[in-house]
């Protein structure tokens, strides 16, 4: 049976157009290319990326206008999500799986009183044309396959866990939906957006990424993976552990929960492999992992493995580099 797809993505000022919303229209078109994809976009002055929509595989794009959407707000945001779906009723629903995207669809479902399968790392439809989501869960190593028992369905995905491909070009209706808000109706009022200063070294980014774990020992172990990564003009990120332990900002970390990031060059320091890290890695071009225990399950999927104290490994590293500058 047909399903109505609707893929939601946020746009407010200085924001590129998230990279994970043509990987899910191609996924889908790729499993279901019969399924109408309608995307929607939230923002202020977004006319003009209809343009990026057209010919991209696309049957209906739905721009949602308003100066209180120019930034994000999850009750604004939510609340014109609900109106725009009794006007246009969708079967699936999309979500980026960052915050807002979590925060959107989270809030939804507990409105429509209804599922939501998160960070989901693969899709299925079966003949019946119902969809099932693969994702980890449980610990360490259990892959569960989920089927939704409520409509609609909601789901979010991270960015990185589809390929985009080559989309069939189809005529694509565009709608402008200026829907009716006040400021008053909403509990956030925003007074100040403040910079990332550390917007420019986002690791998705990065060519080359430096990562350490809990095997790093401490916070001041993280300067010696920084070195390293400036000589091979890259980045540095870490495991959901050197994250907990403030080792290093959760805006680096790497895996399930984390970024999906697929460098040249990914250094597993210190890191064992967990299955939630991999998730976010393992498409990285090529793999070297240090770490002191030689079964670790990092080095069954390292391009190359050195087996030793990072202490001694990476100063080594670094002395070669700087000889050969
Ligand atoms: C729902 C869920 C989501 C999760 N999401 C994520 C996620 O997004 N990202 C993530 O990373 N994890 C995530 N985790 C946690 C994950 O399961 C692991 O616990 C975590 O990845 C382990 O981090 P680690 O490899 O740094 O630490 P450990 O597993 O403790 O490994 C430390 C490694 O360091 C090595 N080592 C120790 N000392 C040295 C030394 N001196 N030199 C060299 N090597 C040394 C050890 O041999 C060991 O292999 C998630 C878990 C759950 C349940």
């Amino acid at each position: 049976m047909m399903k109505k797809i609707l893929i939601t993505a946020a746009y407010s000022k200085d924001k590129h157009l998230q990279k994970n919303l043509f990987e899910i229209i191609s996924e889908i078109s790729r499993l279901t290319p019969d399924n109408p994809i309608t995307v929607l976009l939230l923002g202020h002055h977004i006319n003009h990326l209809k343009e990026e929509f057209i010919h991209r595989g696309i049957d209906r794009l739905i721009l949602a206008e308003h100066p209180l959407l120019e930034n994000f707000t999850c009750e604004a945001y939510t609340h014109v999500i609900g109106e725009i779906l009794k006007e246009y009723p969708a079967d699936i629903l999309f979500f980026n799986s960052d915050f807002q995207g979590q925060a959107i669809a989270s809030r939804l479902a507990g409105r429509l009183d209804v599922g939501l399968a998160a960070n989901i790392t693969a899709l299925e439809f079966d003949a019946q044309g119902d969809i099932h989501l693969i994702r980890p869960s449980f610990g360490e190593n259990k892959m569960a396959k989920l089927k939704f028992l409520t409509h609609p369905q909601i789901i979010t995905i991270q960015e990185g866990t589809f390929d985009v491909m080559p989309l069939p070009k189809k005529n694509c209706e565009v709608i402008n939906f200026y829907p009716k808000l006040a400021a008053e109706d909403f509990p956030t009022k925003i007074l100040a957006i403040v910079e990332d200063i550390q917007k420019n070294n986002q690791i998705e980014d990065a060519d080359v990424l430096v990562a350490g774990g809990r095997g790093i020992g401490h916070a001041k172990g993280f300067l010696l993976l920084q070195e390293l990564a400036h000589l091979l003009h890259g980045e540095i990120a870490g495991s959901r552990a050197a994250v907990d332990l403030n080792w290093i900002p959760f805006s680096k970390q790497v895996g399930q929960t984390g970024k999906i990031v697929h460098p040249s060059i990914y250094i597993a320091v210190g890191i064992s492999g967990a299955m939630q890290h991999l998730a976010g890695m393992r498409k990285s071009k090529t793999i070297i992992a240090i770490n002191k225990n030689p079964y670790a399950p990092i080095f069954q999927i390292a391009d190359y493995g050195i087996v030793g104290e990072y202490e001694t490994i990476i100063p080594q590293l670094i002395q070669k580099l700087k000889e050969n500058q």
